[in-house]
């Protein structure tokens, strides 16, 4: 089964510089194009769009600056994929969107499950909807990598905050982690890289892309060494810092099988802002992974229901756009030939 992989960084014209991406530079004029509009710069956009799955042609270098169909049927599935309103153009939420820091995994995955029957869109597989597959209740390893780690937070700060966000999808599936100095035979392999780390994908420096982690079962779990990462915004003042543990817990989700979804609210959901700490699983994560992995015996869907979960889904199934939107990084995904 081939891997899928995690995108890790906006392409060069949504380069970030400090925590602005220079690319909004280019709203003024791209904000509004739509199919027929012949813009400067529409061809980095379809760099962009095609690096995160949403074109064909994924390393094409002689794309023009024409927005045609494919690059409006790309813009409505950005923006179905992310819970905006779906016009096929460049308004400034979806502008805003594409600028923001976020995961590296690709968004376009399996669509069968995108809609329920209320037409609700909701949880998403990668391709194949690979899963760890030993025998239940099953037990993954996970270990850090002895040579790159971050200096400035405690290793044991670090730890706390993985263990966290391991047992928050332990807790509902029968899945449970446990960690091990072993890195080389490690089910779960984490690591903060800079830049080129080997894997075709380099990060990109202060926000953009914030980390990227594979399929099943593969494990690979790498982290942007460049981010500012917090595990207490009292301590960490800085404004672009990235909570850990949100990150964290977003990446078991993928390395699980989940892919991203498109309700805002969920765990899974591809972007994040700095300083917004998302850690709690919601109805729709947990709704995907135990169509994966069954429930945890131990869990109750009420405990999920009577808490401000429930206020969230409600808010989801309404027309809420509260959210302004920073991306974790534009997702998508390749077929990874290692
Ligand atoms: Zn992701
Ligand atoms: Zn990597």
């Amino acid at each position: 089964m081939p891997e899928y992989m995690t995108l890790d960084r906006l392409s060069s014209v949504l380069a970030v510089q400090n925590s602005t991406p220079t690319w909004q530079n280019m709203e003024n004029y791209l904000l509004n194009a739509r199919r027929g509009s012949h813009v400067t710069g529409i061809s980095e956009l379809k760099k962009y769009f095609s690096r995160f799955g949403y074109l064909r042609s994924k390393y094409a270098t002689n794309f023009t600056d024409e927005f045609d169909f494919a690059l409006e049927s790309a813009v409505a599935r950005f923006q179905s994929n992310h819970g905006l309103s779906v016009t096929g153009k460049l308004d400034s939420k979806t502008v805003s969107q594409m600028a923001a820091p976020r995961c590296g995994v690709p968004d376009t995955t399996i669509s069968s499950t995108l809609f329920t029957l209320h037409g609700t869109k909701r949880y998403v597989y990668f391709p194949g909807k690979p899963r760890w597959t030993r025998r239940m209740p099953m037990t993954l390893t996970y270990a850090f990598s002895p040579d790159y780690m971050i200096r400035y937070l405690s290793l044991s700060d670090i730890k706390a905050v993985f263990e966290r966000a391991f047992s928050r999808w332990s807790s509902v599936i029968p899945v449970s982690f446990a960690e091990t100095e072993d890195y080389a035979y490690a089910d779960i392999r984490i690591g903060f890289y800079s830049g080129d780390h080997g894997d075709s994908e380099p990060f990109d420096g202060v926000l953009g892309v914030l980390a990227h982690s594979f399929s099943p079962e593969s494990g690979k779990f790498h982290l942007d060494a460049a981010e500012r990462w917090a595990v207490d915004f009292g301590s960490e003042k800085s404004t672009v810092a990235i909570d850990l543990e949100s990150v964290a817990t977003h990446e078991i989700g993928h390395l699980l099988g989940l892919a991203h979804t498109p309700v805002k609210e969920a765990v899974m959901y591809p972007s994040l802002k700095p300083r917004e700490k998302k850690v709690d699983l919601q109805l729709d994560d947990v709704q995907g992974v135990q169509a994966l992995y069954g429930s945890n015996p131990n869990f109750s869907v009420n405990s999920l229901l009577e808490s401000d979960i429930s206020t969230n889904w409600s808010v989801n199934l309404g027309n809420s756009t509260k959210y302004s939107l920073i991306f974790w990084g534009m997702v998508f995904y390749l077929l990874s030939s290692f």
